[in-house]
């Protein structure tokens, strides 16, 4: 996996054209339809993908944190609100709260998350594959074919069933 997570910039940036492309087809199918094919895919992918031999999302990427979910990862570390912000927490460009810095805070060595179970909203749901809608968020979708190989692997996998 660790190979493949470098190379996989490259891979999914030659790619871009041909998933811009099949993005394009699934917009114009049913949404229950397109939502069916993807929740499939996710759930096949991630049967062979195993997030903790992985991590890449928590190195590069980060959530975007919400007030409930700093509210809860205080409250797991025992800290008050105010504190666990001014030391993990900056604003960034649009406003939003994200980590200071990257790779996140909580990422273990064995790639394990310390907050697991208060984790914020958007590390449970990403890589968003399985959500309602995918319509949505497909330019989304073809953006993290560059940072996630399970979504890599779903528009490899599309591209058998929409060609
Ligand atoms: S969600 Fe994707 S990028 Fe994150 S750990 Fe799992 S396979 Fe890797
Ligand atoms: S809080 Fe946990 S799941 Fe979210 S980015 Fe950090 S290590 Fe990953």
């Amino acid at each position: 996996m660790k190979e493949f997570l470098k190379i996989l910039p490259q891979k999914a940036q030659s790619k871009k054209r041909d998933f811009k492309l099949l993005a394009a087809k699934v917009k114009k199918l049913k949404p229950r339809q397109a939502d069916e094919i993807f929740l499939k895919l996710h759930t096949e992918t991630f049967e062979q993908i195993n997030c903790l031999d992985c991590a890449n999302c928590c190195r590069g990427l980060g959530p975007r944190l919400f007030k409930k979910d700093i509210e809860r990862l205080s409250a797991h570390l025992k800290m008050k609100s105010s504190v666990f912000t001014d030391t993990y927490l900056r604003i960034d460009e649009d406003g939003d709260f994200v980590f200071q810095s990257m790779p996140c805070p909580f990422l273990m060595k064995d790639n394990y998350c310390m907050v697991y179970s208060s984790r914020p909203k958007a590390c449970r749901e990403y890589p968003h594959t399985d959500q309602k809608n995918i319509r949505s968020i497909l330019s989304t979708c073809v953006k993290n074919t560059e940072t996630c190989p399970a979504v890599y692997y779903i528009f490899e996998k599309l591209s058998k069933i929409l060609s």
